[in-house]
């Protein structure tokens, strides 16, 4: 069997990632992929050197090699902070208001792409399957293939793939989709991303598309896209709600919330997770339902996220500010509305949260996927579950169809979710959750990996 090389923005193994939430979904899923294959995890080390040099620094940890380089703080603030964080990351969320277009950042984009390519390209033998992750290394397999290597490469972006209106905003937007035909296999989250990358290939470059099986001709290259929604790993998260860490956690909830009924949202601080829109939303059901200000706290677990992006700043003063705003008035001397926690959790503590809240309230404005709303699920009490409030924008809407779906936006809808979930009767939720949780289980981290694997060796032989 093929080893696996996976190449990705920051390596991380999968514990301890208490203070960052910051990893998101990725870490869990990676460390599973390569204990299965063998092989090893190529990313930059998160640190800061004089010089980019290439240097690679090798650890074996758990069975999991990885390989890292340091960055230089140029090339930090225009690849990481810059061009990913600011360019491509609001664009890919559809926030075209936010995005930074600037010319200076694309180029530190492209020259750590190459320092990546140049440094991993050793590593690699020619039977390794390659797997890039994500929208900082979209042009990393041409930069590969440029280095000679001729092996399977795949890529798959965890983050939505914007509408081609939005895409063309971008300047150079034609050289940046070319470079990812390079690749044989793309993976997107969902179908609907996925929809959105054939048509501006379709569209925009010409090329030749054959959306039953996602095959891409162009130029005398073959590329395949599809959609591979990643999941949650069932076990491990079954396992961590054990610990004693997670009956601590929930047992310091339920002291802590006492007769009320706890609603919990938790998020990396970000402006693509809704978070102002959320407090909006509950401010509204508090206006619509003043009698229910006693039954009702709402915990938010917000850790902070690229605090060095400007954007990013605003959003913690916004949600500082809107959540000051509630509390102040709408706080008794034994009741506080809103809990605003900065800090991040580890998993179990994650899970003794979830197992205590009710109501689960995740509302992203457009989040790729969403990992919170599976791992919400995955801890409810068969028995007694709690209700799923999820935003109709997140990738795992297109799964989880009988969460309370909402638009983010609507302060008048979440509102209403709201209400409807505090009212639910028991046997709706346990119908609810029931379909859910079928979708969470069959549908996780392994089967995930597996199959975008497994299409990685075998697409285009057929
Ligand atoms: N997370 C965590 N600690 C925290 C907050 C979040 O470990 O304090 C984890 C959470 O369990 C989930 C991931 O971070 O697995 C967030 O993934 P998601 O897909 O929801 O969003 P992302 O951060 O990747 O945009």
């Amino acid at each position: 069997m093929s080893r696996l090389v996976i190449i990705s923005n920051r390596v991380a193994v999968a514990k301890g990632r208490g203070a960052a939430g910051a990893q998101g979904g990725l870490a869990g899923a990676l460390n599973s992929a390569l204990k299965k294959f063998g092989g090893v995890w190529f990313g930059w080390s998160g640190q800061e050197a004089d010089e980019t040099t290439g240097h690679i620094q090798l650890h074996t940890n758990d069975g999991v090699t990885t390989a890292t380089i340091d960055l230089s703080h140029h090339d930090v603030e225009e690849y990481y902070n810059g061009y990913a964080n600011s360019t491509l990351w609001p664009l890919f969320h559809y926030r075209i208001d936010l995005t930074e277009y600037e010319n200076e950042t694309g180029r530190g984009y492209e020259r750590v792409n190459e320092a990546f390519a140049q440094s991993v390209s050793p590593l690699i033998d020619p039977d390794d399957l390659v797997w890039v992750h994500d929208y900082h290394l979209l042009p990393l397999g041409e930069r590969l293939r440029s280095k000679g290597l001729k092996n399977r490469i795949g890529f798959f972006l965890h983050t939505p793939w914007p509408p081609a209106r939005l895409f063309v905003s971008l300047p150079y937007h034609e050289r940046l989709v070319r470079t990812m035909l390079e690749y044989d296999l793309i993976g997107f989250q969902t179908d609907e991303w996925l929809g959105s990358f054939l048509h501006y290939c379709e569209k925009e470059l010409g090329a030749e598309v054959d959306e039953a099986t996602g095959r891409i001709s162009f130029e005398g290259r073959t590329t395949y896209a599809r959609a591979y929604p990643i999941g949650v790993d069932w076990d491990h998260i079954q396992a961590q709600a054990k610990l004693p860490e997670a009956r601590q956690a929930a047992q310091r909830m339920l002291s802590s919330t006492r007769h009320r009924t706890a609603m919990i949202g938790v998020d990396r601080l970000d402006y693509s997770k809704g978070l102002p829109e959320r407090i909006d939303g509950i401010s509204r059901f508090f206006d619509q339902n003043p009698d229910r200000v006693r039954d009702l706290v709402f915990i938010q677990i917000a850790p902070p996220s690229r605090e060095d992006v400007d954007s990013y700043q605003k959003i913690r003063a916004e949600l500082e500010q809107k959540t000051g705003q509630i509390n102040g008035a709408r706080s008794e001397v034994d009741i506080v509305p809103i809990r605003y926690v900065n800090k991040g959790h580890s998993l179990a503590e994650l899970c003794g949260f979830y197992s205590t809240a009710k109501i689960g309230l995740v509302t992203p404005l457009r989040d790729g996927m969403n990992l919170v709303a599976k791992e919400y699920v995955a801890v409810q009490d068969p028995e007694d579950p709690g209700v799923l409030i999820l935003s109709q924008f997140a990738g795992a809407a297109h799964q989880l169809k009988d969460a309370v779906l909402v638009n983010p936006h609507s302060p008048d809808n979440l509102a209403r979710a709201i209400r409807l979930a505090l009212d639910m009767p028991l046997e709706e939720r346990k119908r609810r959750y029931q379909s859910m949780v079928k979708s969470v289980r069959e549908e996780d981290i392994h089967g995930w990996t597996d199959n975008f694997v497994g299409d990685l060796r075998s697409v285009g032989a057929d």
